[in-house]
């Protein structure tokens, strides 16, 4: 994909008072695991460390964005709703995980995968009522997404949040019908999670050296939302479609993020040796760009209909190396 009219990185707005470094919020350095603590999405908490930028985000947009965000809040008002008082019992949770992507499916999600939540899967602040996690991703238009960053793919993101939203807040309902609890979970502006982890754990894809998950069927051309319940479902594993294989070599995302906020090495985040990308050196000009997202658009896996026979193509030449051996 080639980019066009990237604006540059110099410019961006400053904080006369600069909050404290967003990578050490997050925890970069530390080898000991620690759960999250908030930094950037801060919606109504203006105590969070960069609410201003984070404002000043949100202010920067067109009438096009807002009102694309405005509709799915406000359909996100149905996130929670009563529990049917006659609960379904569940023998067998391997039909049960079935069952529910089944629907998750014929609701609209593109993919899904259950997993279970840890406990840093949530914010430091926040208390999780609930054992498993049902995460789905729906694709955005790539003829949108093409337009990165700009006013046209921000547009589009926030339509694909929709989207995806209206998969988990139909899908709660119907668990809510089960007699079992469930709660949707749409765009990270309103989350009190980690979409990320839970859904690379749920097997929907992998870490890309980005910062943003990597799935066989959309690459990172894809948006997120989680439902948290406590419905028993068996568990989905982790997959490996050759993402690590790939970012050891490839530097596409790394030579194209206008900042210079991807590493080329993994590095100590909350006890964990990952991808990591530079908070205070992406966020500023994420804020500025209509959230940008040119790495996950730029990123070869998300070239339309590219995942499966690249990830066929790096594990065969895994394979081969190893018998090679
Ligand atoms: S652009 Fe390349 S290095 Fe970056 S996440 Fe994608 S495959 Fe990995
Ligand atoms: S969104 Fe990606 S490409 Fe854009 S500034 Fe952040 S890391 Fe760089």
């Amino acid at each position: 994909m080639k980019l066009h009219d990237v604006p540059p990185a110099d410019n961006l707005p400053k904080f006369q008072q600069a909050p404290i470094s967003g990578n050490d919020i997050n925890g970069l350095g530390e080898t000991e695991k620690r759960r999250p603590s908030r930094v950037f999405h801060a919606l109504g908490r203006p105590d969070f460390p960069w609410a201003g930028l984070n404002a000043f985000f949100l202010m920067n947009n067109t009438a096009g964005i807002v009102w694309e965000a405005i509709k799915y809040r406000w359909r996100l008002r149905n996130s929670a709703g009563p529990v049917a008082k006659q609960q379904v019992e569940i023998t067998d949770k391997r039909q049960m995980a079935v069952r529910i992507k089944e629907k998750a499916k014929e609701f609209g999600a593109g993919v899904v995968g259950i997993t279970e939540f840890i406990e840093t899967d949530s914010y430091n602040d926040i208390d999780n009522r609930f054992p498993y996690a049902i995460c789905i991703g729906n694709p955005m238009r790539r003829e949108e997404m093409v337009h990165v960053p700009h006013a046209r793919s921000a547009q589009e993101v926030q339509r694909a949040y929709g989207e995806v939203a209206d998969v988990a807040i139909e899908l709660a309902e119907y668990i809510r019908s089960l007699g079992w609890a469930a709660y949707a979970y749409g765009d990270p502006r309103s989350t009190e999670i980690l979409q990320i982890p839970l859904a690379i754990r749920s097997g929907l894809g992998e870490l890309g050296k980005h910062g943003s998950i990597i799935t066989k069927e959309f690459g990172s051309n894809l948006r997120l939302s989680t439902i948290a319940s406590n419905l028993p479902m068996q568990m989905d594993q982790p997959i490996d479609i050759g993402v690590e294989d790939l970012c050891a070599g490839c530097r596409r995302c790394t030579t194209d993020c206008p900042p210079g906020a991807i590493s080329d090495e993994k590095q100590w985040v909350r006890g964990e040796h990952r991808w990591y990308v530079n908070f205070d050196k992406c966020v500023p000009y994420f804020s500025a760009n209509f959230g940008c997202a040119i790495c996950q658009e730029v990123c070869p896996w998300s070239e339309p209909g590219r995942g499966p026979s690249l990830s066929a193509k790096l594990l065969g030449k895994r394979d081969r190396k190893k018998t090679s051996h």
